[in-house]
């Protein structure tokens, strides 16, 4: 009989069930614990595409007199010891920075950020830091923990949606197929928060084009016409909320006409919107990184918590605040510890208690000052950063203001990318050492809703390619002389010695089902809704917060328009993975501009023409699609390409707090080319 094969979709974070069909030869859906009827969007159903590609690594590569030859591991090894030791030795371990993955599994992710911690630093952190980091600051700070209130299942129950800078008919394809349309057909409303009609905005019964960086006027001026009429559930703000005399002043001076005109929108619809938000029964808010990746992304995102505080809408079913992860194992990267401030389960690293805790399990103690995070790492490469691997992330397509990323990596003394492909960022590597993918590990992964799921090996990595765990488990014991467990198995059980989050979970356990975080020791079940009688912070109350606009980093002048960034069904992220399928690439196989017909006339821009897209920080020329469907005065394009580079063109301006880029806001000219 054939070994059980289930794995999991590498693409976003609705966490689908996908396996390996040997007589197809392609990747098939199972019924799995999200997707319960096997459905699969385009990239998953192409996700075997990327398995047996010719273009995948299949043995290391070190940099000999300026170019990448082949390598045996042990040379491949040698070589990595060597310079880490010199380094560490030279400036100190926070002189070594490690990308961990958000598409690698928790197992993977916790070996990484341990090895860091025993060579002494804290200097981690994955690409949560460019997606949400902002939306987990702001939440964490409220409700004490920074996922998903709700459950997939659970949120059914809704009457309204409240979608903000999120396009889930495209980016988390099966969520809305199978989750909110169904709902949508029962009656629920949706309200749309959205610079571009998209996918999404189809089904909406309310759009709001905010003008990008202009989310917090917005939602006051909702959060004062809920105050002005009557909408507050007084009960639930005496009883769980502090703050709410403060924040009704600073409303009731605000003027929703002049507010919903800075936003750039119909002060009319906006009422509307605030009025079907707070008149809900239960109204569920789904958050996305049009909130997030601002250099005001923690304000706008605790703008946002206003909402559901004033009108009760946390801690029960079809509420809360949900916010939809991009790759599919974001979440579990931060859950097992993959960043700079905190240990596993979220506890912090300045935190002594917690620090003692885990070394009982580890044997060592970890360090107390949080490291840097990923953009500010970056900015220091060749400075007291000296040193860099880079697991299963391409920074070199995915940071902001890409030049000057691509000057840093130069700088950089020594770099390991340790990937499938050979990556924008691999053409920095000093060593490169081949991945797995999906069908060739085992370990688990943990969702957009907090389900952590297990991912099974279908086949053996090509040519001398090692599972990622094994990789991982020699750079250990090679650079930092740690002991690992073997098996995914006996990682994920130190794992939850040392999470709170998910020491009642077991491996066995989880089966082809999911167990869902918090999971205490001793229960039975996880938990669906969070902060039903309290909140994560251990207070039975949350504050409400009064917050003020802040403009935009990049001043627009009269001749420019705001470029703004996102993800189309067909690609994921850099496009490493998904540009190299031949299915996606004749579905979409080049960038678009989207430019509004009076922009691109004002420009003498036709559709079809190549246009020009540059600023102070590059230049790009790409395809303009002149529509209606993106605002006047903004323009649309994604990431996913290499050519054209578009972060080449995004700002590097942080958020002060989450230290998350300001992707959705560049000003820009665009000129026919
Ligand atoms: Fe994969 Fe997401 Fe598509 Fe599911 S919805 S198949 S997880 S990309």
């Amino acid at each position: 009989m054939a070994e059980p094969n289930e794995s999991v979709c590498p693409y976003c974070g609705v966490g689908c069930g996908i396996k390996y069909d040997a007589d197809r030869e392609s990747a098939v859906g199972w019924k799995g614990p999200v997707n319960q009827k096997g459905e699969l969007c385009p990239k998953g159903a192409a996700a075997w595409d990327v398995v047996d590609h010719e273009e995948r690594l299949t043995r290391p590569l070190v940099r000999v007199n300026g170019t990448l030859v082949e390598a045996t591991w042990e040379e491949a090894f040698d070589r990595i010891e060597r310079e880490f030791d010199r380094i560490v030795a030279d400036h100190g371990p926070d002189s070594v920075f490690f990308f961990t993955s958000s598409n690698c599994t928790n197992e993977e992710n916790y070996l990484l950020q341990k090895t860091a911690r025993k060579l002494g630093t804290n200097n981690i952190d994955n690409c949560a830091r460019l997606c949400h980091s902002s939306t987990v600051a702001a939440m964490g700070d409220r409700f004490g923990a920074g996922a998903m209130t709700n459950s997939l299942e659970d949120l059914m129950e809704a009457d309204v949606y409240l979608v903000t800078g999120a396009n889930p008919a495209e980016q988390h394809p099966v969520i809305f197929r199978s989750y909110l349309l169904p709902a949508l057909k029962s009656g629920t409303k949706l309200i749309h928060v959205d610079p571009r009609e998209n996918p999404t905005t189809k089904a909406a019964d309310v759009h709001l084009p905010v003008k990008p960086g202009f989310d917090i006027p917005l939602l006051n001026a909702m959060a004062a016409v809920i105050v002005e009429e009557g909408l507050v559930d007084e009960e639930f703000v005496a009883e769980r909320t502090t703050g709410f005399d403060e924040l009704r002043a600073y409303l009731a001076e605000l003027d929703v006409d002049e507010e919903a005109d800075r936003a750039g929108v119909d002060p009319e619809d906006l009422r509307e919107a605030a009025r079907m938000y707070g008149e809900a029964g239960r109204a569920a808010i789904f958050t996305g990184m049009g909130m997030s990746q601002h250099h005001c992304g923690t304000d706008n995102v605790q703008t946002l918590i206003n909402l559901p505080l004033l009108t009760g809408n946390v801690g029960k079913a079809g509420t809360g605040v949900n916010p939809l992860r991009g790759q599919n194992n974001v979440q579990g990267a931060g859950d097992v510890g993959g960043l700079p401030n905190v240990l596993p389960g979220y506890q912090q690293v300045t935190d002594d208690d917690a620090r003692a805790a885990v070394a009982e399990v580890w044997g060592f103690e970890p360090p107390a000052t949080p490291g840097l995070t990923e953009v500010e790492a970056t900015h220091r490469f060749g400075d007291d950063v000296r040193a860099a691997y880079v697991f299963g992330e391409n920074p070199a397509v995915t940071e902001p203001n890409a030049n000057h990323v691509e000057a840093q990596f130069e700088k950089l003394d020594f770099c390991v990318v340790h990937d499938v492909f050979p990556t924008e960022t691999a053409e920095f590597a000093d060593v490169v050492l081949p991945g797995s993918v999906w069908a060739e590990k085992s370990g688990t992964v943990t969702n957009t809703d907090r389900q952590v799921i297990r991912m099974r090996q279908n086949v053996e990595p090509p040519g001398d390619a090692r599972t990622d765990l094994d990789v991982l488990r020699e750079f250990a014991q090679r650079v930092a002389g740690l002991d690992t467990p073997e098996t995914p198995e006996g990682v994920f059980d130190e794992l939850r010695a040392v999470s709170p989050l998910y020491v009642g979970m077991s491996y066995d356990g989880i089966g082809t089902g999911s167990q869902r975080w918090p999971f205490p020791e001793g229960a039975t079940e996880g938990t669906a809704i969070l902060h039903t009688e309290q909140f994560e912070t251990g207070s039975k109350t949350a504050p409400l917060r009064v917050v003020e606009h802040v403009d935009p980093a990049d001043p627009v002048e009269d001749d420019e328009l705001v470029l703004t960034t996102g993800r189309v069904l067909q690609h994921f992220n850099s496009g490493a993975l998904t540009r190299r399928s031949g299915v996606l690439m004749r579905m979409r196989g080049e960038d678009v501009l989207q430019i509004h017909p009076d922009d691109a006339a004002d420009r003498d821009i036709e559709d079809g023409d190549r246009v020009r897209i540059e600023n102070d920080r590059g230049t790009v020329t790409v395809a303009a699609e002149v529509t209606p469907a993106v605002r006047r005065g903004t323009v649309f394009t994604t990431f996913h390409y290499a050519d054209p580079l578009v972060n080449k063109l995004t700002g590097d301006a942080l958020d002060p707090t989450a230290k998350i880029p300001e992707y959705k806001h560049s000003a820009v000219r665009v000129l026919v080319d």
